[in-house]
């Protein structure tokens, strides 16, 4: 069958007018598809034997699809504390919006793909490494049910970008709830125009949170509902181990939805000053304060809607404090809830955040890696030696061990089901930076997905242990050394 096109339904680009700028793909010699992400197109009603096809010239934007409006969107953002007032796509691009069946609503974007009246001096363009980081690890965040922008293709564009070296040229697909970031907003309240922020508001609620057009005063809602989705958005990477890297309000979606993958990575041993990008040299993005950043974006969001939150300045103000300090709350709920689970407790009970802190405590003082200490409790509880299961300081662990049991002992269940339960929210597989190295390195430098493969499909199923895979839960050897990424520029 060939590709019948997207149903696309463009409300950004026909609603926001001054919010972008039309542009177009620089256009590629010789695209050719590298992956397609078969059943994210399947959720999205699309088939993928068509899109394969199709895929060369639709994903490079050399043929841009009927019913496409590309756009560049226009955005600011506070990079490492600064205020860039024009940020905006540098090298993306809009196509549109599809409606899933389902009924949800999609942004199709190419990342990539050439120029923008955003780009600044800079390309536009994209290498293969970073779009397929960004593949990889979108896909290893959905399945661990954690909200994310994810990829639907990646073409090699047959084409040198120029960084340090010449790296192979490509394009991500990428489909997210929308593109709409704090940086958005910031755009328009930076120059203080008002009017803009209320259409954005507006628009943002009807797309993302129509319940909050009912409420008493609509925008302190939408703050609280965007606070609410980005605060348990952290409190997910938190319970991973994942440090995004470059939480820059122009890298935080109003959907909740984690966006732009570029120096993000997994912690192996525990440290909450954890920092793997090489530009965040002060650890500002470090594990430890991703959830401080949070709430310091949330309050650059709030300076946005100011002044449609109250008339007067000072009511203005009181709400916004107000609506920080519920979302501080929430993020606090939001943690230790996830938290407990991970540790077996389905019950709530007024010494758990100490329990748990007592657990960290060991695991940072023995380097313990994060992802498997996990699992470890698990194994502990169907009988394994604890001393084997858990590279924790025995003392310690000695210690700790009886509170657990006996907190355990209240939920009333069979140890059995506590560790089933938690090997179902305790990752066994994901994305050992060790291992997405090598997957990218053999992609990008011998054309061997097959690598790229292997990983992708013990991490899209992050959950169930197979003995086949046990090469994917070890932390890196030691030989890897320390780990630095840099921005997928
Ligand atoms: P990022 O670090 O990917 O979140 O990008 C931050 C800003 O830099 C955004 O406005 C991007 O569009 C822009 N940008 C990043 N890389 C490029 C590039 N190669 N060419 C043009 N703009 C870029
Ligand atoms: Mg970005």
């Amino acid at each position: 069958m060939t590709f019948q096109g997207f149903a696309f339904d463009n409300t950004f680009a026909r609603e926001l007018e001054g919010f972008y700028a039309p542009s177009e793909a620089a256009g590629f010699k010789a695209p050719a598809l590298v992956k397609l992400n078969r059943p994210l197109a399947e959720e999205l009603g699309l088939d993928p034997d068509a899109l394969a096809e199709a895929g060369p010239a639709l994903f490079s934007g050399n043929t841009p699809p009927a019913g496409a409006t590309p756009i560049a969107q226009a955005y600011a953002g506070h990079q490492f504390g600064g205020f860039s007032p024009r940020l905006g796509d540098g090298r993306a691009l809009l196509l549109g919006e599809i409606v899933d069946p389902q009924g949800g609503r999609r942004d199709l974007q190419l990342k990539g793909s050439g120029p923008t009246p955003f780009s600044r001096g800079g390309d536009g363009k994209a290498a293969l490494g970073p779009v397929l980081r960004e593949y990889l690890i979108g896909e290893a965040m959905h399945a661990l049910g954690v909200p994310t922008t994810r990829a639907l293709a990646a073409v090699t564009t047959g084409e040198p970008v120029f960084r340090d070296t010449a790296l192979p040229g490509a394009v991500l697909t990428r489909v997210a709830a929308s593109h709409i970031r704090v940086g958005t907003f910031e755009f328009f309240a930076s120059r203080h125009d008002h009017g803009p922020v209320r259409k954005l508001a507006d628009y943002t609620i009807r797309r993302h949170y129509p319940a909050s057009a009912k409420a008493e005063n609509p925008y302190f809602d939408l703050l609280v509902a965007v606070g609410k989705a980005q605060t348990s958005l952290v409190a997910r990477w938190m319970q991973i181990g994942f440090i995004h890297g470059v939480m820059n309000t122009d890298n935080v979606t109003v959907s909740g939805e984690t966006i732009d993958y570029g120096p993000c990575a997994f912690m192996d041993a525990f440290d909450p000053a954890t920092v793997f990008s090489s530009i965040d040299r002060r650890g500002r993005y470090a594990y430890g304060n991703q959830p401080g950043i949070v709430m310091w974006n949330l309050a650059r969001f709030a300076e946005t809607l100011l002044p449609l939150l109250a008339d007067a300045p000072k009511a203005a103000i009181a709400l916004a404090e107000e609506a920080l300090g519920i979302l501080s709350e929430h993020y606090e709920q939001s943690s230790l809830e996830g938290m407990r689970r991970k540790i077996g407790l389905q019950k709530a009970e007024g010494g758990d955040g100490e329990l748990i802190e007592a657990l960290l405590g060991m695991m940072e003082s023995a380097e313990a890696d994060f992802t498997s200490t996990f699992r470890g409790l698990a194994k502990v509880l169907r009988g394994a030696s604890a001393d084997e299961a858990l590279q924790l300081n025995p003392e310690e662990l000695a210690a700790w061990m009886p509170r657990w049991r006996a907190r355990l002992d209240r939920e009333g269940a069979p140890a059995d089901a506590i560790a089933t339960a938690m090997d179902g929210v305790n990752p066994i597989y994901i994305p050992r930076n060790h291992r997405t190295e090598e997957a990218l390195e053999a992609a990008v430098q011998d054309g061997d997905m097959r690598p790229f493969d292997a990983l992708l499909e013990a991490v899209t199923q992050p959950y169930e242990e197979r003995p086949s895979l046990a090469d994917y839960a070890s932390p890196a050897p030691p030989e890897f050394g320390p780990y630095k990424t840099f921005c997928g520029t």
